[in-house]
């Protein structure tokens, strides 16, 4: 007799291999919207615009809403396929992030249209397309940002020609590929998002000059939102960050401990709006740190801290074979052996320790004592670096927390919760991957892939 358990063992084995049958299927295919040249690539994006150009915010809708059904059907497919290309991340986390773009990406309804009606008539402001918008797009969150970037763009009329990051063109093109099945099964016209199959520098500068593209957005680390913003064109840069989080005594200790570690081993602490150093006041930092050694992490002692250090940061130079890796994985290299479930390493530092001040984007949490509120909005100041981009605070005092928030100066302020509340999971509001602190647009979204419009009718249609 066959036992239950082996029953359940032998159709999830199958289950494994159909989904692994699935993405050779689908990558073998020839893929809708990918192309061998740049300029080719913009060339069909311009075309599908002008036909786009004459469809209705119906039509935008039901594209968006095929897509998103995609990426859910997709969701698992998409996560595994990123973990095995770029080496980073966690494939649970993966499905969730798919998920939440599915569901929160904002479409048509972001568009609002401004009106003013008075004795001269009535003028209104609407919210245009660009026409053909070039994404570039990070290895962290590849085929997500893609998704998101594409409902957004989609929504406010737009197509869109991604960029993506070499390391990550699989897993991008499969998410194009998608994306187009999905606008042409709806109805709408092909290659309104494209992509090419060998993504270098130098495709992505002949992007940035191309005189079709009118608008830039770029997310990634601090060189390409540079090169964007350098353009002459008009570019949205949503650059990197280095999220502090502040605990002061009011904070409910247990819950901070939990939250901090949940947020910060996301997606093993890819996405750049997650906890990367904490600082604790001096009078519950002893509380703060036993509570966090309960969260299944790993504490290391100075010596293995030097260890670690001399690893990470080669000569000063990021480490970038550690990016997203497991903890277990990282802690193995410098001789440590741990079980599976440990999922952070914490380190006790000093406020100019480099784990606090370099973005590693791995599951690595230094911890610095302040000697009071003052001293640790001090200190998250210097480590957040003016970047504008996140933090987050554990308090229940109104006072402290807004004078944090008036100090740091962030887009997103996360406080009492997971870092990843900040972007709507498990917290109010839509969702975005793409974050622009440099240049000011925040969390974007379809209205900010457009250009204002002013029409005006004078001495009519004021009907009152
Ligand atoms: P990255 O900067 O290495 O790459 C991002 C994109 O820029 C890729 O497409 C890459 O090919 C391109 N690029 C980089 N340098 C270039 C150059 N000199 N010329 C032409 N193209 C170039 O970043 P990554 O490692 O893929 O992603 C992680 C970084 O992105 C982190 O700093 C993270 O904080 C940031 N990030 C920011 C946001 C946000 O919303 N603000 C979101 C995700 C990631």
């Amino acid at each position: 007799m066959v036992k239950e358990e082996q029953i359940e063992a032998i159709v999830r084995e199958v289950l494994r291999r159909i989904d692994r049958e699935d993405i050779k299927l689908n990558e073998d295919k020839h893929q809708l919207g990918v192309f061998d040249k740049m300029e080719d690539a913009i060339e069909a994006a311009k075309d599908a615009f002008e036909k786009f150009s004459n469809m209705t915010l119906e039509d935008r809708e039901r594209f968006i809403s095929e897509i998103r059904k995609a990426t859910l059907e997709n969701a698992r497919v998409l996560a595994e396929m990123g973990v095995k290309e770029t080496g980073m991340g966690k494939v649970e986390h993966k499905v969730l992030k798919h998920q939440l773009v599915a569901k929160k990406t904002p479409g048509t309804e972001d568009l609002k249209t401004q009106a003013w009606s008075g004795d001269k008539g009535l003028t209104l402001v609407e919210m245009a397309p660009f026409g053909v918008i070039g994404a570039i797009t990070p290895s962290t969150n590849p085929s997500e940002t893609i998704i998101c970037n594409s409902i957004g763009m989609i929504a406010a009329g737009n197509a869109v020609v991604f960029s993506p990051h070499p390391g990550a063109k699989r897993v991008s093109n499969f998410a194009v590929d998608m994306i187009n099945r999905a606008i042409i099964k709806a109805g709408g016209p092909e290659n309104l998002v494209v992509s090419i199959k060998e993504p270098s520098i130098n495709t992505t500068n002949a992007m940035i000059k191309h005189p079709d593209v009118k608008l830039l957005v770029a997310t990634g680390g601090p060189e390409i939102v540079k090169i964007v913003l350098s353009s002459g064109k008009k570019a949205i840069g949503a650059g990197a960050g280095n999220p502090p989080v502040v605990v002061d005594e009011t904070a409910d200790i247990k819950k901070a401990a939990k939250d901090i570690i949940d947020g910060c081993t996301f997606d093993n602490n890819l996405p750049c709006i997650a906890e990367k150093e904490v600082i604790a006041v001096e009078r519950i930092y002893r509380d703060l740190l036993d509570e966090i050694l309960k969260q299944g992490v790993y504490k290391l002692n100075a010596l293995q801290i030097s260890k670690l250090e001399n690893l990470v940061l080669m000569d000063g130079k990021l480490n970038k074979k550690l990016v997203g890796k497991d903890a277990k994985v990282i802690l193995d290299q410098i001789g440590i052996n741990v079980s599976d479930d440990i999922r952070c390493i914490i380190c006790e530092t000093d406020e100019d320790h480099p784990f606090v001040m370099e973005e590693l984007m791995m599951p690595i949490l230094p911890i610095v004592k302040a000697k009071n509120i003052d001293d640790a909005i001090r200190i998250a100041v210097k480590a957040e670096k003016n970047n504008r981009h996140t933090a987050h605070i554990h308090s229940k005092n109104i006072d402290n927390i807004t004078r944090y928030a008036k100090a740091i100066n962030t887009t997103i302020l996360v406080k009492n919760a997971p870092s990843y509340a900040g972007i709507g999971f498990g917290g109010e509001g839509f969702t975005t991957f793409t974050i622009a602190g440099p240049t000011g647009e925040g969390l974007t979204s379809a209205r900010t892939f457009t250009r204002m419009r002013r029409c005006v009718l004078a001495d009519g249609l004021r009907i009152i």
